[in-house]
């Protein structure tokens, strides 16, 4: 399988993961008839296929660095046009932004300094920075696998402009390495081992904040839900994206297995999906799932860019 149909497979599945969990999202876990396909409704009352703010905010960083590089003010002010304005959002206005991303979107049109505008308390840990963050790796694998620190440091500045506490940015170096190793090809098992060589290499770097270190060095395969939750945390949530993943047969089971723990269900749909997308590519991604995904001229124009 080629390198360009995972790339494109890790944004794409990320969209996907996000409409279908968008139907259940703030549900409790069994509380609901379990998703098998795109449903409408939700808090916000989509229609089936429409994804929310985990996409919109991928499609303003994609267009960021699409056309202003490497830039995080730029990042910025094209997540404020999204939460102001509507731009990249389905239907044109911004209806699900999370509390610590708009507090920090406020701070940074005071202060016109992104990479100081994220809240770094540990309290403010969401999981709003590794849910976008498909087009930061898909733009940097060129620096794949010889240059993992340098799509690391990326990764966690992607996070800074909303999210910068430590344990947001670590998150987001660890993902991004393992995303960057499911695209480049290499087999799960190796990228997910908690001793994998490219892992060693980022720990050396520069240490995995502890409770992220737990889940890299493999909490997802030895815990069930409850233990397991689709929480809104950026520890749980890449927990329960790795637990749905790491021993799915195909991207529909990896991903529903996400978005059916309901809770935070279309991030960890999406982040889930990122995996299975980089994993499976846009070709084991259902075809019913990937034509039904509203406005897929967005998502193009995105992935064009990128
Ligand atoms: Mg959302
Ligand atoms: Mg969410």
């Amino acid at each position: 399988m080629a390198i360009l149909d995972r790339q494109r497979g890790c944004l794409i599945g990320l969209a996907v993961g996000d409409a279908l969990g968008a139907a259940v999202e703030f549900k409790a876990p069994g509380c609901f008839p379990p998703v098998t396909t795109y449903r409408g409704g939700g808090p916000h009352g989509l229609d089936p296929g429409e994804w929310t703010d985990d996409t919109s905010m991928a499609l303003a960083l994609a267009d960021s660095i699409a056309h202003a590089g490497w830039d995080l003010n730029d990042q910025a002010r094209r997540y404020v046009a999204w939460w102001r304005k509507g731009k990249y959002s389905v239907n044109g206005r911004c209806f699900d932004i999370g509390i610590t991303t708009s507090r920090a979107l406020s701070k940074f049109q005071r202060s016109g300094d992104a990479r100081s505008s994220g809240d770094p308390s540990e309290r403010a840990s969401g999981n709003g920075s590794i849910m976008r963050l498909a087009p930061v790796v898909i733009h940097f694998l060129d620096g794949f696998p010889d240059q993992p620190e340098r799509l690391a440091t990326h990764a966690a500045e992607s996070s800074l402009p909303t999210h910068s506490s430590p344990q947001c940015l670590s998150a987001c170096r660890y993902f991004a390495l393992i995303l960057a190793g499911l695209m480049h090809g290499l087999d799960r098992d190796e990228v997910l081992a908690a001793d994998w060589h490219l892992l060693e290499r980022l720990r050396m770097n520069e240490p995995l904040y502890h409770e992220i270190d737990i889940v890299a060095a493999g909490s997802f395969r030895q815990h069930q839900p409850p233990r397991i939750r689709g929480s809104g945390y950026v520890v749980r949530s890449l927990e329960a994206a790795l637990w749905a993943f790491h021993d799915a047969l195909d991207f529909r089971e990896a991903v529903l297995d996400a978005v059916n723990l309901g809770d935070d269900a279309d991030t960890t749909g999406a982040v889930c999906g990122q995996l299975a997308g980089a994993y499976w590519g846009q070709t084991g991604i259902p075809s019913e799932w990937r034509n039904g995904l509203a406005r897929p001229d967005m998502i193009e124009r995105a992935l064009g860019g990128l």
